[in-house]
């Protein structure tokens, strides 16, 4: 362990409310590690920003009749409040559109040019004519081709985890109706490059997750495909030299745990470049999003011959499932946070997604009788009655002040050691947990 960190969970779309699925699997984890790592003397930061670029965000905006800019200002207001209220501890929450994000999107992008890892391509791209709109992504949905799962998005299959090349059955996800292909030219980034380099960094790099280690090097042996990096939308960062595109969401929004980092360290007279490649690396993440992480993001930064470090932790996490069932916004199953924390305290939450998150890729769910169960005869029942009898006991009959203790007997002692080895036995186990791989 490094006595420096960076800890950084996956960035909350700016496009709706904060949900107990988000807080379980990636930000409650990296707050608790951030706690955890600042208690053992790391110079340890947590840095969060809002994810503002996209299509579903232009449409939305226009939907409400506000600007993108407007539109996004509100969400990430909102999510920072939201997380606020469930103490999560960030030391900075910025956005991907700051101009810090969007200049150094656009450097990195001329320096994967100059590295001769970029070039561009004419594609057939969806566009329907009755939006009059390129369709990118989530806007043409279908049959994913390598599992055959029906109704997935064109940019990411989430039966199978995998990216489609191309989604068959395509459908317009505004109207429905069944897209036309006309032909635009994109940006690619060359992943198939970097293969081995992939390879190699997750076969050497002991602190990744085993089983999320494995998955992803069968993908890189079963072929990596080029990355189409740009989009014919409005609301993105410009792409330098071609500025009526703009990157795909993906491209810069990774790049902001770099620019949101290095502008709070700068800001605070600490060199943020140095500092990042001196520490330790954390990126939390939820397993939905391992394709990008594993492969795009470490891809990036070797194209960029690593002026910043790789991450060294990139601990992935399962769904929070509610009642069993998997949640789902469009289908109104899911507790968003602000409500939730309306009737309860952020600390009965946090026990209890704590004491049920198993460290690994495996789901988790929230169950309303366990939750009763927990807080009650756990947090409430042994904690709570613990430290009330305590101070009920010293308020009665000491008159609320500790009289100076008697010589300790066998029992005392006993007692006492206990209590001393308890934090550093915990440090162990904390470490054991969430810092060593499984
Ligand atoms: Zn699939
Ligand atoms: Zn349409």
């Amino acid at each position: 362990m490094r006595k420096r960190a960076i800890i950084t969970s996956a960035l909350p779309y700016a496009n709706g409310e904060i949900h107990l699925g988000h807080v379980a699997s990636t930000y409650l984890p990296a707050d608790v590690t951030t706690r955890f790592l600042k208690m053992n003397d790391v110079e340890a930061y947590y840095i969060c920003a809002s994810d503002d670029f996209g299509t579903p965000i232009m449409i939305q905006s226009e939907k409400e009749k506000k600007t993108p800019q407007e539109y996004v200002a509100h969400w990430n207001k909102r999510d920072y409040d939201d997380f606020t209220a469930f103490d999560i501890g960030f030391d900075f929450f910025y956005r991907t559109s700051s101009q810090e994000n969007i200049e150094f999107v656009r450097y990195v992008f001329n320096n994967l040019v100059k590295n001769d890892h970029i070039y561009k391509s004419e594609i057939i791209q969806f566009y329907c004519k009755n939006d009059n709109k390129f369709l990118p992504d989530r806007y043409v949905t279908g049959t994913c081709p390598y599992c055959k799962a029906d109704d997935q998005y064109s940019d990411l299959c989430e039966k199978c985890g995998r990216v489609p090349e191309e989604i068959e059955n395509p459908k317009c996800a505004i109207c429905g109706a069944v897209p036309v292909k006309e032909k635009t030219i994109h940006y690619f980034f060359k992943l198939k490059n970097f293969g081995d380099a992939l390879y190699k960094w997750l076969d050497e790099n002991q602190n990744l997750q085993k089983d999320v280690k494995k998955y992803v090097q069968n993908w890189i042996t079963s072929g990596l495909v080029d990355w189409d990096i740009t989009r014919d939308i409005s609301w993105g960062v410009p792409v330098p030299g071609d500025e009526s595109k703009v990157f795909y969401g993906w491209f810069d929004n990774h790049l902001a745990y770099i620019s949101t980092a290095v502008k709070f360290l700068n800001d605070k007279g600490i060199d943020g470049k140095e500092f990042w490649n001196s520490a330790d690396i954390y990126h939390f993440i939820g397993k939905d999003i391992v394709y990008h992480h594993y492969l795009f993001l470490p891809a990036m930064r070797l194209g960029i011959d690593q002026e910043y470090k790789l991450p060294d932790f990139i601990p992935t996490r399962g769904h929070l499932t509610l009642q069993s069932k998997k949640i789902s916004k469009s289908r109104n199953w899911y507790i968003g946070l602000k409500e939730f924390l309306e009737f309860y305290p952020a600390d009965y939450l946090r026990f209890y997604l704590v004491s049920i998150n198993p460290y690994s890729q495996d789901d988790l769910n929230f169950d309303w009788d366990d939750f009763a169960v927990r807080i009650n005869s756990e947090l409430i029942g042994n904690l709570g009655n613990l430290v009330n009898r305590a101070l009920g006991f010293t308020k009665k009959t000491f008159d609320g002040i500790i009289p100076s203790p008697d010589d300790y007997d066998d029992k005392d002692r006993d007692a006492e050691a206990k209590i001393m080895s308890l934090a550093s036995e915990l440090s162990v186990l904390m470490s054991q947990t969430i810092l060593i791989a499984h």
